[in-house]
C-alpha cells in the first residue's frame, strides 16, 4: 500500500528535534506515525550554535554519543560591553556542541527502529478537517498527494503554516522575535576551547548577544542574535553586526567561513493555547525556546515528546477533540512554560539595562548571581545581599531590579 493511502494514528510535520522526539515517542507506543518534512537531509541546514547543556540529556534520557556530542563543555565566559570578563568554569563536563547533523538523524534512526515512517521532500501546503480526521495536501516533486491522520503534532519550526491551517493562531510578533546569523569557522584561536564565550553590549549585539561555540580545535560556531526589530531601527543587520565584531578580534578576523547559517528565534510570546481539535503544536513552533539565551534544542524535544504523549492518551480515548487535547497545554506550562515565562520577565529586565549598568554588573556579581538573575531565583538572602552591598552604587539599578524581583 500507498504511504499516503494508510489512515495514520498521528501525522508529525517537521523532522526536527521536537518532531524526531515526538515521533520516537510514538513509534515506542505503537502507534502507527508518519513524519513528513520538506527537506532532503535530516538535520540539515542547521540553523544553530549546537550547544546542549547535560540537563537536556537527562530530561530525555539520551546519551550523548562521540558520534554527535563532538565537543565538551566546562563552562561559559560573559563578556560586559567594554571587554570585561565574568567567568565560570567547572572541572567536569557541563554540556556539548553537538553535530546537529548526525545528531538529528540518529534521532531519526531511533524513530524508525521503533516503526516510525519518515518522508523527506514532503511539504505539507494545506490541512482540512474532514470527518473528524485531518487531510493533509503534501507538495512531492511538483505532485499533490494527500495524507490522512486522525492527529497532526505540528513541529514546523518558527515559521510553522501547519498549525495556522488548522485555526491556531501561531503568529510570532516582532518584539518577540530574534534574527540568528552565524557562521563556523575554522582556522580561529586566543578563546578557551573548553567554554562558551557570549558577548554582550548594545554596540556588539542590541537585544542579544554574540557567541563563540567551540566545536573542534580552531573551529567554532561564530553567530549572533539580536532582537528582529533593530535592523529597522539601525540599519544594520544581524549580519552587518558580526561581520564588524569579527573584524575586531585578532584570533578570528583571519579565519575561514566554512559554514553560513541563518535563521529567526522565537524568544518569548508564549501560546496561551497549543491545541485545537485533532491538533498540538510543538517546538520552535509554539514558541518553546527560552528567551534569554535562545536555546531551543532541549525544550523543543521535551515538548514534542509531551505532545505525544496527550496525543497517545486521545488516541487511548478515541477523542480528538480540542478539549481533550487542552491539558496539553497545561501540563506544558506545570512543567516547563511557567519556568520559561519568568526567564522572560527576567530578559524584560535586562533590556532596560545600559552598557554602564552591565559594565558596573560585569564588575560587581558572580556567575552564580548572573544566573540567578536569569533564571528569576534570587533567594531573599541574595536579594538583599546584591541590592545593599554590590550594587549599592547604582540606586537606579537596584529600582529596575526590584521592579522585577
Ligand atoms: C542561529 C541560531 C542558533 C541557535 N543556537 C542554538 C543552540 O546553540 N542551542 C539550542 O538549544 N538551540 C539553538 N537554536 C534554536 C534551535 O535551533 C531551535 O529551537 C530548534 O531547532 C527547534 O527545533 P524544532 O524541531 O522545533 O524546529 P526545527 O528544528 O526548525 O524543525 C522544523 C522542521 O519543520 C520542517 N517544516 C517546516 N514547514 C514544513 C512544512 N510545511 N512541511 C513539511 N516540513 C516542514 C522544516 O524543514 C524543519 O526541518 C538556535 C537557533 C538559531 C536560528
Amino acid at each position: 500500500m500507498d504511504a499516503n493511502e494508510i489512515l495514520y494514528d498521528v501525522i508529525v510535520v517537521g523532522a526536527g528535534p521536537s518532531g524526531l522526539a515526538a515521533g520516537i515517542e510514538l513509534a515506542k507506543k505503537n502507534a502507527n506515525v508518519l513524519i513528513l518534512d520538506r527537506k532532503q537531509e535530516i538535520g540539515c541546514p542547521k540553523r544553530c550554535a549546537e550547544g546542549l547543556s547535560n540537563r537536556w540529556f537527562d530530561i530525555m534520557e539520551i546519551k550523548p554519543k562521540p558520534e554527535w556530542a563532538v565537543h565538551a563543555i566546562k563552562g561559559a565566559v560573559l563578556y560586559g560591553p567594554n571587554g570585561k570578563d565574568v567567568p565560570m568554569k567547572k572541572k567536569e563536563t557541563l554540556g556539548y556542541v553537538l553535530e546537529r547533523k548526525i545528531f538529528e538523524k540518529d534521532l531519526a534512526i531511533e524513530a524508525v527502529k521503533h516503526g516510525a515512517k519518515i518522508l523527506l521532500k514532503h511539504q505539507v501546503v494545506d490541512a482540512k478537517r474532514e470527518n473528524g480526521l485531518v487531510k493533509l495536501k503534501v507538495e512531492v516533486n511538483n505532485e499533490v498527494k494527500e495524507f490522512k491522520g486522525k492527529l497532526i503534532i505540528a513541529c514546523d519550526g518558527i515559521d510553522s503554516l501547519v498549525a495556522r491551517m488548522l485555526g491556531l493562531n501561531t503568529k510570532n510578533n516582532l518584539n518577540d522575535t530574534d534574527s540568528g546569523y552565524q557562521y563556523e569557522m575554522t582556522g580561529i584561536s586566543g578563546y578557551d576551547e573548553e567554554c562558551l564565550h557570549l558577548y554582550f553590549g548594545t554596540e556588539v549585539a542590541p537585544r542579544g548577544y554574540i557567541w563563540i561555540f567551540p566545536k573542534r580545535d580552531g573551529t567554532a560556531n561564530v553567530g549572533i542574535g539580536i532582537g528582529a526589530y533593530v535592523s529597522s531601527q539601525t540599519n544594520l543587520n544581524a549580519k552587518n553586526y558580526l561581520d564588524r565584531w569579527i573584524q575586531s578580534q585578532p584570533g578570528l578576523k583571519n579565519g575561514s567561513i566554512i559554514e553560513v547559517n541563518a535563521g529567526g528565534i522565537p524568544v518569548g510570546g508564549f501560546l496561551d493555547k497549543m491545541t485545537a481539535d485533532n491538533l498540538l503544536v510543538a517546538g520552535d513552533a509554539g514558541h518553546m525556546v527560552d528567551p534569554i539565551h535562545g536555546g531551543g534544542i532541549g525544550v523543543a524535544m521535551e515538548g514534542g515528546r509531551l505532545a505525544a504523549r496527550h496525543a497517545l492518551r486521545a488516541l487511548k480515548e478515541n477523542d480528538y477533540t480540542d478539549k481533550t487535547l487542552s491539558k496539553y497545554t497545561k501540563e506544558w506550562f506545570d512543567t516547563r512554560g511557567n519556568e520559561l515565562k519568568r526567564r522572560l520577565k527576567s530578559r524584560h529586565l535586562l533590556e532596560q539595562l545600559t552598557d554602564d549598568d552591565f559594565n558596573y554588573l560585569a564588575d560587581s556579581i558572580t556567575m552564580e548571581d548572573a544566573l540567578a538573575i536569569g533564571n528569576g531565583t534570587l533567594s531573599k538572602t541574595d536579594k538583599a545581599i546584591l541590592f545593599t552591598k554590590k550594587l549599592v552604587k547604582r540606586p537606579g539599578l537596584v529600582a529596575i531590579m526590584m521592579k522585577y524581583f
